[in-house]
């Protein structure tokens, strides 16, 4: 499976992130599977001599604690088992890859994130240079979720998302999940004999988003189908190429080139800095209900007046990070707040000059400004 356009997936694509799932890591009974990280790692190897950069996103770490421990459900029945799980199992897979890595005279460097880590502009800007910087040096980053320490709310919870926001922030032309389904079927092919591979996505519509049924993770990581297509807007959106292909075999992206069986995500036009992470943004603080004009204006490129807005949910400060929907609910854009949700109360639905008569003073304009929103 070959992109004419960008070379993709072969050496000429020049960084990608690959992403392990647990179950292709980590085995029933608790060992790694040495070997097959070894094929891999002899692949990246060869990239890289050829010019690729190569960012590796593993999953495993709760899996592989969890056998260690002896905890029940794979070490996700609490919270607190799965953070021990984590704990323990990341020190001994960051080993794995490190040893290994260095048998190709390769550095590995180990990157834990949290969900508020890439959410946070700043904080995504310093993540992202930091892999820059390691990238630069030669250095392989092998990262994950910081499961030891995030909490429910605030968790990726799969690496499947994770490996696409990685991907936006080291600016990865391809975001490879390798993973123990060899692409997106047009339906469950555990319980639909007819169900068929779909080898390229041109666009994430309801369609698409309908072929996953959310059962076919394997029991051991935790992104089935629907985080994987979730991980394809993000990365898509971003402007990398994603791709979703079988791990089962040795040497797996090698294996790929020469079958070409998997499902390629096509990437979109690639949005600038700003603009694409607000589109992977993945929690809220609040929404906008707009009119049928306003819409229309969203979608010709300009900024979003009160005077279109007929609502607002939630409770957010100005800056904060907020979705635009029309009245029917479909998500039209995202945007940064220039009012607090308690102004913002006040304003909806006025005129600029009744704005002012409002707030006082010569206040924005808009509600949210165009340089700061991004059409979904
Ligand atoms: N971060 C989790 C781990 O290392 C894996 C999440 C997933 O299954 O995608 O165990």
């Amino acid at each position: 499976m070959t992109d004419s356009l960008t070379g993709f997936p072969p050496t000429t694509t020049r960084r990608i992130i690959v992403k392990v799932g647990s179950a292709l890591l980590v085995a029933p009974d608790g060992s790694v599977h040495r070997g097959w990280i070894e094929s891999l790692v002899a692949e990246i190897a060869a990239r890289r001599a050829a010019g690729q950069q190569i960012v590796v996103v593993s999953s495993g770490a709760i899996a592989l604690g969890a056998r260690r421990l002896g905890l029940p459900k794979g070490g996700r029945a609490t919270l607190e088992d799965a953070q021990a799980a984590a704990a323990v199992g990341q020190i001994a897979l960051s080993q794995v890859w490190a040893d290994l890595l260095a048998t190709h005279n390769i550095a590995a460097a180990q990157m834990l994130v949290t969900l508020g880590d890439l959410e946070d502009r700043r904080r995504y800007l310093n993540a992202s240079a930091t892999l820059d910087r390691l990238i630069g040096l030669g250095v392989v980053p092998v990262v994950n979720e910081n499961d030891s320490v995030a909490t429910e709310e605030i968790r990726f919870g799969d690496n499947d998302r994770l490996a696409a926001r990685i991907g936006q922030a080291a600016r990865a032309d391809a975001v490879v999940l390798l993973s123990d389904i060899d692409g997106l079927y047009t339906a469950n092919p555990h319980s639909d004999p007819d169900a068929t591979i779909v080898p390229v996505v041109e666009k994430i519509d309801a369609h698409v988003m309908g072929m996953a049924d959310g059962n076919s993770a394997s029991g051991m990581g935790s992104g089935g189908m629907i985080s994987k297509l979730q991980a394809a807007q993000i990365a898509t959106g971003a402007g990398a190429h994603l791709a979703i292909i079988s791990g089962k075999v040795d040497a797996p992206l090698g294996a790929w080139q020469s079958s070409g069986r998997g499902t390629l995500f096509r990437a979109a036009k690639r949005r600038g800095g700003r603009k694409g992470w607000l589109a992977g943004r993945l929690t809220v603080k609040g929404l906008l209900v707009v009119d049928a004009g306003a819409a229309n204006a969203l979608k010709q490129g300009r900024s979003l007046l009160p005077a279109g807005i007929t609502g607002t949910s939630g409770i957010y400060a100005r800056g904060d990070v907020i979705n635009i929907s029309d009245a029917d609910g479909v998500l039209i854009a995202r945007g940064l707040a220039q009012y607090d949700s308690s102004d913002a109360e006040r304003i909806i639905g006025k005129r600029s000059d009744e704005v002012a008569a409002v707030l006082g003073g010569s206040p924005r304009v808009a509600m949210v400004h165009r340089d700061y929103m991004v059409l979904l």
